[in-house]
């Protein structure tokens, strides 16, 4: 007998947003412990939560993205539970009246195009981190992450391979990534999935018991997951057993499946309306705002390099990699930059500086660096002298302008000083000379080089050049 594999997945997101989504704390990772907290999310009695208003925005981008119905009046409900890392008691989350409805995500896989439908999405907050040390009888706890906005996104039972999970969560990974909706780091836990498994016999249309794996924060760790979840499953049933629903947790390092204690599992969760907080009212104005303001996906950035800026193939997808340098680099052809002299430099020196690209761009602006390459452009300065002032501008977030006039950087393209200079390598290197009008025309390379050694790469090569071959005439 065959035996059909069926699974749901619950995917967590965190929001990109600099605060909290019911407080102003910072949502930065990897702070001091507890230093990101206030009253609010340490769940104070008294006190109020209130919407952070950019969370309803990124979430109505997804929406925008995977075409999922907004809906005009939604809820926040309690969620209640009782384990350390909520210190409320409950999870602001939404029930019955999520922010979001269906939609559907489409995905490109070798056998066409597939339709992997999605249920519903809402907001909610984020708990916080429970430390366990290893041979420590104590257990610590970080309120930084409590409160950090998510979005739940949970799919309908489409997906019929271990392929379409992994194609599915990449897409969705992407979308998420280049809508501005999450940073989609996930070695900070930005995106952590919950997977819903049944099997049943081939031909029997009702769905078989499931199990649900919580919490992973790798892909792959999914994939391996639910394919050891599918095998342990259809081992029991051909062994005459049945199926237990339970959740359970995935053990990577040990390609394990464990059940998570029952006392965690024993879930009541009494949702209720939160009474703190007022119903998300949503107009179509609004909704017509976010969708004028979503940015491109990545299969725009690529089309937009390759057609319309005239890349390489190589450019515009290694550019297209990530949101923030697509980003900088259409700002630098926005700002008057020639794309494939600005795709050098953005592929070239700025990513060699290895700055996080939005850190990069406060010192320098886009049009800051089409500043630098018009210098370049003009003869103000050389080539090499370019990439000189480039890393100062890097280094100080001083403009080229100011950079190159105080250090007396311009080019010398006086014919005058540069045949002065010229006349005087040539009278010391007599040998040269000689090879020279030999024949051997590589020796203008050591000439040429001359002149810039002593000038310190100011001197402009191509006058130099020319110099050089009208006096060896
Ligand atoms: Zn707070
Ligand atoms: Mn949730």
């Amino acid at each position: 007998m065959k035996y059909l594999p069926t699974v749901g997945l619950e995917i967590h997101s965190h929001l990109a947003t600099e605060t909290k989504i019911f407080c102003g704390c910072s949502t930065g990772f990897g702070g001091e412990p507890n230093s990101h907290s206030c009253p609010v999310c340490l769940g104070m009695p008294g006190v109020l939560p209130v919407l952070n208003r950019r969370t309803v925005e990124l979430a109505m981008r997804l929406a925008l993205r995977v075409g999922g119905e907004i809906r005009h009046r939604s809820y926040f409900a309690r969620k209640n539970y009782f384990y350390p890392d909520l210190p409320k008691g409950y999870q602001i989350s939404m029930f019955e009246y999520p922010l979001i409805r269906g939609g559907c995500l489409e995905v490109d896989t070798p056998g066409g195009t597939k339709f992997i439908r999605l249920n519903r999405i809402h907001l909610e907050e984020d708990a916080g981190k429970l430390i366990h040390q290893e041979g420590h009888a104590d257990s610590y706890f970080d309120v930084n992450r409590c409160g950090v906005p998510l979005v739940e996104i949970v799919t309908e039972p489409d997906f019929e391979s271990l392929d379409d999970i992994s194609r599915f969560l990449n897409r969705l990974k992407e979308i998420l990534v280049f809508s501005g909706v999450s940073r989609g780091n996930m070695e900070q836990g930005d995106i952590r999935v919950d997977a819903n498994i049944s099997i049943r016999p081939e031909g029997q249309k009702e769905l078989g018991t499931r199990t649900e794996i919580k919490n992973m924060n790798s892909f792959a760790n999914v994939v391996s997951a639910v394919s050891y979840e599918i095998d342990r499953q259809t081992g029991i049933v051909e062994t005459g057993g049945t199926v237990v629903q339970e959740t359970l947790l995935y053990d990577a390092d040990n390609d394990r499946i464990s059940p998570m204690r029952s006392k965690e599992e024993a879930h009541d969760y009494r949702y209720f309306p939160e009474p703190d907080l007022v119903p998300i009212v949503v107009s179509e104005e609004w909704i017509e705002r976010v969708r004028s303001e979503l940015p491109p996906l990545k299969d725009e950035f690529i089309n937009r390099f390759k057609v319309e800026y005239m890349l390489p193939d190589y450019d515009s997808e290694t550019l297209a990699a990530s949101p923030d340098v697509a980003v900088y680099l259409d700002d630098m052809v926005k700002a008057g930059g020639d794309p494939k002299k600005s795709s050098n430099w953005v592929l070239g020196k700025v990513l060699e500086t290895k700055i996080d690209i939005n850190e990069f761009r406060k010192n320098v602006p886009p049009d800051e660096l089409v500043k630098l390459q018009e210098f370049t452009d003009d003869g103000t300065i050389s080539g090499s002298i370019a990439k000189m002032v480039f890393d100062d501008m890097a280094a100080t977030g001083k403009s080229a302008d100011v950079i190159i006039k105080s250090s007396g950087l311009t080019q010398i393209s006086n014919r005058d000083e540069l045949e002065k200079l010229a006349r005087g390598i040539i009278e010391a290197n007599p040998k040269e000379v000689e090879k020279y009008r030999a024949g051997k025309k590589q020796v203008m390379g050591f000439f040429v080089g001359q002149v810039m050694k002593l000038t310190k790469g100011k001197a402009n090569p191509q006058e130099v050049n020319a110099i050089f071959r009208e006096l060896l005439s």
